[in-house]
């Protein structure tokens, strides 16, 4: 049996293709200036019948910097982004980068209790937010005091769309917010100004991308511009991406994989990324019908979503020419099906949001094999200058074929969490990130995921971490206890489950408690299901005992 450091994943790699690669950028920055270098009227986003080219990103993106450097705005702030996919995301997350700073994406699911965190933690003095989340969320956490956001700018999801040839001003009639700057006011007063920064280092952080990692508290991962920039050139030279293809943006663009496998790939081609206000899976399939990208990464639920809209044929797919889908596991079956469907097999893709994304990919031209013993679909080989050690649970390398955590170091791997050098040192000592996912190489070196060592759950790969779900059950007036775990879920893989002991005397209905929680945190998070038990299993130290919870459950 080989080990590890014999690399035998290396067979599968194309032939000729390098085992190491040497990055061409070490900037995202670097990446958008090479594009308006070289293709300035190349379109960078297509946004329902709109469209900006590479030269218009800059100009817009240069004037909101000078907008922000205006408003107080220093190298090394950071700017919370608080938006759906649309091309307010991409332009404000290179205006931070310009005016010296970085952004902090924000899952616009987020209620009230989770957007102060992010804010609060993140120490972001400024935030960009649409309309409707400002008014219903954002106003009231920024007026509370309890975040250092001192600039607000609002936008409308619908700024962008084609209003005759004023492409990039197609300025919809809408309310204005008390003491909040507006978006295409901010980019027309600044038109022309450049502004005053040094550019980007490597090190330096880009996005902060929160996840709570194996443990605690969501953390924000410190993505830095050499990281992000590494991984966006990983997926151009695996999948062989050139000029000529376009991006399909169907995962959010908060999340690690639309950052990098969306914004990075489209700016380091160039080329044209499709993006829809949000997942719709119909709205999408309009845009694949009419723009014909190439290319995308997304969630296996986007896939099938895509695939069953009443009407959809074979040939609405035919444009795509490779499909990658990460995040979550790729049921064989379900594969098998969007394959009979569409001709189009969807490659598995693994990583994390400390690792930008991409650690394993299945090759292009290759097929995953499956594990007898699992059923697990292998998540393919590590990519370019990774290196990957499975470690027993006292960090001691066990042979391949063995069983163990999954370890990844590489060019792709964060070097931290913000302000967390404790959490930093426990998952990523000496650089190595501990995934906390358990799985295993095969002698081909093909690697599988069987199982977990962290508590997360993965709902259509949102993932949801039971602390944050149980704080918000604790401030119920009648909860004694709560623990919540995952459970099976034929659309979702998983759904969150909340297992509720009541405090004596008190009295509430599980609708209640549900809809109590659906306030209370982003919609993917709220249990599905709530079971009040009256006591909950616990070892004799009082550790409740999670695992029981989720192999009681029918
Ligand atoms: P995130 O930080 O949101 O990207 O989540 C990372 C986690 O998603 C990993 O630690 C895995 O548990 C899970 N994950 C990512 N890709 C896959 C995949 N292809 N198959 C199974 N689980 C995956």
């Amino acid at each position: 049996m080989s080990t590890y450091n014999d690399r035998p994943w290396l067979d599968h790699y194309t032939s000729g293709t390098p085992a190491d690669i040497t990055a061409d950028y070490s900037t995202m920055l670097e990446m958008l200036r090479a594009a308006v270098t070289c293709a300035p009227q190349v379109t960078a986003i297509r946004y329902f019948d709109g469209e900006l080219t590479f030269a218009e990103v800059d100009a817009a993106s240069d004037a909101l910097a000078v907008g922000l450097q205006d408003n107080g705005f220093r190298r090394g702030d950071r700017l919370g982004i608080y938006v759906q996919n649309n091309p307010a995301f991409v332009i404000a997350l290179v205006a931070a980068w310009k005016a010296g700073g970085a952004a902090v994406a924000i899952n616009p699911m987020n209620k009230a209790r989770e957007l102060t965190y992010l804010l609060a933690d993140s120490g972001a003095t400024a935030l960009l937010c649409l309309d409707e989340l400002h008014a219903s969320v954002a106003r009231d956490v920024v007026s509370s005091g309890a975040t250092q956001v001192s600039t607000v700018i609002t936008c409308s999801a619908l700024d962008w769309q084609t209003r005759g040839d004023q492409r990039i001003f197609g300025r919809v009639t809408r309310e204005r917010h008390e003491g909040t700057l507006d978006l295409l006011e901010l980019i027309d007063d600044n038109r022309g100004r450049e502004p005053r920064a040094e550019p980007p280092r490597p090190g330096d952080v880009a996005v902060l991308t929160y996840t709570s990692g194996t443990t605690g508290q969501p953390k924000g991962a410190m993505n830095t511009h050499g990281t992000m920039a590494f991984n966006a050139q990983t997926y151009r030279d695996w999948m062989g991406l050139t000029p000529s293809d376009s991006v399909l943006g169907i995962a959010p663009l908060f999340h690690i994989t639309g950052l990098i496998g969306h914004v990075g790939v489209a700016l380091l081609l160039p080329c044209p990324l499709v993006l829809a206000h949000r997942f719709h899976a119909g709205a999408i399939l309009d845009a694949v019908r009419e723009h014909r990208p190439t290319f995308t990464i997304g969630a296996i639920t986007a896939f099938i979503s895509l695939s069953t809209v009443e009407g959809a044929t074979a040939e609405d797919f035919s444009s795509l020419r490779l499909i990658y889908s990460g995040g979550a596991p790729i049921p064989p079956a379900v594969n098998e099906q969007f394959l009979a469907k569409t001709g189009h097999y969807i490659h598995n893709a693994y990583g994390l949001t400390e690792t930008n994304s991409p650690t394993h990919l299945v090759p292009p031209h290759s097929r995953a094999p499956v594990d007898p013993t699992s059923g697990a679909l292998s998540i393919g080989v590590p990519v370019f200058n990774t290196a990957v050690r499975i470690l027993d649970d006292d960090g001691v390398e066990v042979p391949a074929g063995h069983l163990g955590e999954i370890a990844i170091s590489g060019p792709q791997v964060v070097p931290g969490y913000w302000n967390r050098p404790e959490a930093t040192e426990a998952s990523l000592p000496g650089g190595e990130l501990r995934t906390g996912d358990v799985g295993f190489m095969d002698a081909e070196g093909w690697f599988y995921i069987v199982d977990r060592k962290k508590d997360m759950i993965n709902a259509s790969a949102y993932k949801v971490w039971p602390r944050e779900v149980e704080d918000v059950l604790y401030g119920h007036p009648a909860v004694l206890e709560a623990a919540v775990v995952g459970v099976p879920d034929e659309y979702r893989g998983e759904t969150v489950k909340a297992f509720v002991v009541l405090k004596p005397g008190s009295w509430t209905t599980v609708d209640e408690l549900s809809g109590y929680c659906r306030n209370g945190m982003a919609a993917y998070k709220y249990p599905r299901e709530i079971e009040l038990v009256s006591e909950l299993p616990k070892t004799t130290t009082g550790k409740i005992l999670r695992r029981q919870l989720r192999t009681t459950n029918p």
